[in-house]
């Protein structure tokens, strides 16, 4: 394959749909998704804009949370990545990837509803980091359901407490841990500002990101602390095939945005990079929309 850096269409740069349907049971793994995604395994390079930094990010064993951690370690950062304890296997090569850039990786597994475990997650990474720089709230739930009808309360709690509930547990518990020049940052989605018939509660909870990092901002940069949000567009993750669309979606997954095909995990890591480092030092209250060309106006 050619370089990821190199210049080229950047409509050409991946796979394109049609994709094989391949059901998997939430979470999903990386591992048996066909194409295999780019977290950035072989192709992200550091140049140190995070060197010495302490990272926690959620959902960190596979997508977009996994091309984080990649991206957080190759620039110099030591890491604790949060997952489902069903995700061992993804989170296993995530561990041997920031290990093998030198640098420290906390695994930290666990179910991010239940508010205790949320808690004690933000102890344990501090007491294995030896502090807290950077957070990345990134963990999220996505079950497509076509009709209103269909959204059970136990849908509707399940992805309240994975996307909204937890954010606030774990950010409220880090925010005593961060120093002046600390980065928050929160994945939201271009479903907040374009939401997809069946995607009704996700669609709420992405909204209510956007709403709580922005007002969160305004409260962390009297502690000299920024706080953003990050919207993807299509991203190649194991949220797709795992529930986040239907099958018959899946194969053209990507097809409608402007460059005919879904972003690969790696794609995004550079926004999380430059949102956690002091090259970040003016932006705070910001959603970084990264959509394949549909843009988040
Ligand atoms: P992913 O499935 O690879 O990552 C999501 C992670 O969330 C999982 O790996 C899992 O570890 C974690 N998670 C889910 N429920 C959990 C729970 N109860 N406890 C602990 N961890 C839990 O998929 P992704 O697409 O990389 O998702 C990352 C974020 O990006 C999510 O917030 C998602 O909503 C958002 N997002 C994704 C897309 C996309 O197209 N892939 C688009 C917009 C936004
Ligand atoms: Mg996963």
């Amino acid at each position: 394959m050619t370089d990821r850096l190199t210049m080229q269409d950047p409509r050409d740069q991946y796979p394109r749909p049609p994709f094989p349907k391949q059901p998997q049971p939430a979470p999903g793994l990386a591992a048996e998704m066909d194409p295999k995604p780019d977290h950035g395994e072989e192709s992200y390079r550091g140049s140190g804009k995070l060197t010495g930094r302490k990272a926690l990010i959620t959902g960190a064993d596979s997508g977009i949370g996994r091309a984080a951690a990649i991206a957080f370690a190759r620039e110099g950062a030591d890491v604790a990545i949060v997952y489902l304890p069903a995700e061992e296997r993804d989170a296993k090569d995530v561990v041997a990837l920031i290990e093998a850039d030198g640098r420290k990786a906390v695994a930290l597994p666990g179910d991010v509803t239940d508010e205790g475990f949320c808690r004690s997650l933000v102890a344990d990474a501090v007491a294995h980091l030896g502090g807290l720089d950077i957070l990345v709230i990134n963990a999220g739930h996505q079950q497509t359901r076509e009709d209103i009808s269909q959204v059970s309360s136990a849908d509707f709690d399940v992805t309240m407490k994975t996307n909204l509930y937890a954010l606030h547990w774990i950010t409220q518990e880090a925010v005593p841990h961060l120093k002046p020049g600390a980065s928050i940052i929160m994945t939201a989605s271009v479903q907040a500002y374009d939401p997809s018939a069946s995607l009704l509660d996700y669609a709420t909870t992405k909204a209510g990101i956007v709403a709580y990092s922005k007002a969160l901002a305004k409260q962390m940069i009297e502690k000299g602390i920024r706080v953003n949000a990050v919207a993807p567009g299509p991203f190649w993750t194991a949220l797709q095939p795992s529930g986040g669309q239907t099958q018959e979606k899946l194969t053209k997954f990507g097809e409608a945005s402007a460059f005919g095909r879904p972003g690969q995990p790696v794609e995004i890591a550079p926004v999380y990079v430059l949102l956690a480092s002091q090259e970040g030092s003016y932006i705070t209250g910001e959603v970084y929309g990264v959509t394949g060309g549909a843009g988040i106006a």
